[in-house]
Formats: structure tokens, sequence, C-alpha cells
């Protein structure tokens, strides 16, 4: 190898499945608006601000010792969040929290798949899950979705009852194409998952849904598994913090594979001050929700074809080229994704002034006839 050439990851006596490999991320480049990785575009109000200085001023004062291992505060008040919103009572043996729900998934993962499982998923879907088993040495079986991104249901009962995977990821609403999954169709996947198979629903958007939350559907289902975060709906991406609603002994099973301390103090009381203002937090969701059908009508209006869209984000098309269709839109200053769907984008939904820049980007992109 010359001198002068830095070392690669496959020089180094590297895991054979993370050959070649390159690692997750969207690209974060500096435009003026970015609508790329579903984010909350409203900052934190300031009076939370404060808050979260407050408490993480008291956290600090105590930072010589370890953190509350089990996050016992934290998840009583996710549970009272979760039955306050859901109107199923959730207590807080039934909760699980860790740094965002990506560490969620990856403790389940970690519990419930490794080497010689395999975990199941519905795509296009969130490419983290296929990662997290990657990473976690599970095998993976991607089932396709319909043409218009909704479950195939007979197909993934035919795929779980010939694979029989240990995991089953059905993500709801859907990431990247926004679609929410019918209650029954998940019933329908459980029973025919069995006793042998977790089923883990992916609800990281789900506040932004039209329907109800799939929680409820974990009573008297002790391998159905809620994954949630406050990275989305709690405008809190930069915070780090996911969580899970199950049976508690899903609970006691992913406590065997978490690291100790895994959620530091800080993280905690930061978590519980954005608790403290879930309403004013809620009331932003409702304003991105109405942006987001806005965004839906205009964009058919324009004539696209808009995916059914219940999260903070929309998916559109159809394009012969989509990757040029987003260059287009983001020579306008305007950054949205190429998730790889086949002639499809995806927005992120912003403030009012950032959607009306897309949708002007998306009026050029009518007129181009791209
Ligand atoms: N699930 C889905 C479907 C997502 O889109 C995301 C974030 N992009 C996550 C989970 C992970 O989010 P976090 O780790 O921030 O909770």
């Amino acid at each position: 190898r010359p001198a002068n050439r830095a070392t690669r990851i496959d020089d180094l006596p590297v895991r054979d499945e993370l050959r070649g490999k390159s690692a997750y991320g969207a690209p974060q480049l500096d435009v003026p608006v970015r609508l790329n990785t579903n984010e909350n575009p409203y900052p934190l109000p300031e009076p939370l601000v404060a808050r979260i200085a407050e408490r993480v001023a008291e956290a600090a004062r105590d930072l010589n010792r370890y953190p509350d291992r089990d996050a016992v505060e934290l998840r009583t008040e996710l549970a009272k969040y979760l039955t306050r919103t859901s109107g199923y009572e959730v207590t807080r043996d039934q909760v699980w929290a860790a740094n965002g729900s990506n560490e969620v998934l990856q403790q389940l993962l970690q519990a419930f798949g490794g080497p010689g499982r395999t975990a199941l998923g519905f795509e296009p879907s969130y490419s983290m899950h296929p990662l997290l088993a990657r990473g976690t040495n599970t095998g993976w079986t991607g089932v396709p979705r319909k043409a218009d991104f909704s479950l195939d249901v007979p197909a993934a009962i035919e795929a779980i009852r010939t694979r029989r995977p240990h995991v089953v990821f059905i993500t709801s609403p859907n990431n990247p194409t926004g679609n929410a999954v019918a209650p029954e169709d998940v019933l329908a996947l459980y029973e025919a998952a069995g006793p042998g198979t977790m089923v883990i629903v992916d609800e990281a958007y789900t506040e932004f849904s039209h329907g109800d939350s799939l929680l409820p559907l974990i009573e008297g289902r002790p391998n159905l598994v809620i994954s949630r975060t406050m990275s989305k709906a709690f405008g809190a991406a930069g915070l780090r913090l996911g969580y899970l609603a199950a049976d508690p002994a899903v609970v006691e099973a992913v406590q065997l594979v978490r690291l100790p301390y895994h959620l530091s103090a800080v993280n905690q009381a930061t978590a519980l001050a954005a608790l403290e203002y879930t309403d004013t937090l809620l009331s932003y969701v409702e304003q991105l929700k109405a942006e987001r059908d806005r965004i839906v009508d205009e964009l058919e209006d324009l004539g696209f074809e808009v995916t059914a869209a219940d999260a903070n984000f929309v998916q559109f098309g159809v394009f012969e080229d989509p990757h040029a269709v987003w260059q287009f839109i983001l020579d306008r200053g305007v950054l949205i994704r190429d998730n790889g769907v086949p002639g499809r984008l995806r927005v992120s939904v912003g403030t009012p002034a950032e959607n009306d820049a897309f949708l002007d980007a998306a009026r050029e992109v009518k007129k181009a006839q791209l």
C-alpha cells in the first residue's frame, strides 16, 4: 500500500458482512430549505429550553454518580403520556427507553434476533431495520409491498409461514412511503407469526397519523412490541430518546442486553422536561398535519401521484428519473430525499414558508415536464 494512502476498512480484520459496505446517512448539505430527514422544523419553545437547563443543572449536581439504570421516573412519565394519548392504560413496567428508537430496535434484535436467526420486513421501508439486523448478525428477508405501497397481506402471511422469522418489522406509518397499516392487517400478521416470532410495530411517526396508534393491540399479545420516539412529534431528534411499549416480559428481555447506564442522566432529565411540555409540542404536530395535508392537496392539484400520507412527510411522483428531479429541486435551494424508491421522491413537512418554497419548485418541475 502506498505510504500516503489512508487505511481502509477492508484493510482491517472487519467482519465479513461489513466488507465493502458504507455507513447509513442522508446527505447533510448546507442549503436554505432542508426537507430531507423528517425532522420537526420547529425549535423547542424557549420556556422548555429554560426548563431543560434547570433539570439538567439538577442532574449535573449528581453526575459523579451513575444515572438511574432503569430510568424509572422517565418510564413512568412515558407510560402516562401513552395512556393519556391512546386511552389504553400503560404501566411503567410495560415501557422501556433508550437512546433513540434505533437503540430500542437494536436491543430488541440483540434479544430476539442474532446469529442463526432472521428478521423480516416489508419493503420499501426504513433502511435501518436491515442494517440493525446486519449489525446484530441477524439474517434479513425483505418482502415487497403492493404497487400502492400498502402491505400485501396474503404475500406477507405466506412469507411469514414459509420463512418462520424470529422478528417481523411493521412500520406504521411507513417510512419512506408515508402510509399507515390497518390494525386488522397487523393482527393477521401476528396470528400468522405465532409464539416463535416477535412482531415489532415501528410507530416513529404515529402522532402524525389520521388514524389511532396500534398500541392497544399489545393487550394479551406478549409477542407484540410498539416502538416510539421523541425525535419526531416531540421535535427532539437531537435528544436521542426512543421507547417501547410491550408486555413486561419484553422489557425484562431487553434488560438482558442493554449496556448498564445506557441512558445518561442528562438525557433522562432532558426527556422529562420535554414531557412536561407535551401539550405545547403536540400543538405543533397539529400544525404540521395541516401543512402535510396542504402539501398533498397542492401536489395532487399539480398532477403528481401522491402516496397516502400519514406521517410528517409526503411521497410523490411518478418520475422517469427521480434523481434528476431531486437535483432540479436542490438547484432551487430545497433539499428533499431520494430514497431509491422507483419513480418516487420524499419531502418532509417544514414550516409554511419552507413548504411554499418546495411547492414553488414542484410547480417548476411540472413546467419543465421532468
Ligand atoms: N423508525 C423510523 C421508521 C424512522 O424513520 C426513524 C428515524 N428516521 C427511526 C425509527 C429512528 O429514530 P430515532 O432513533 O431518532 O428514534
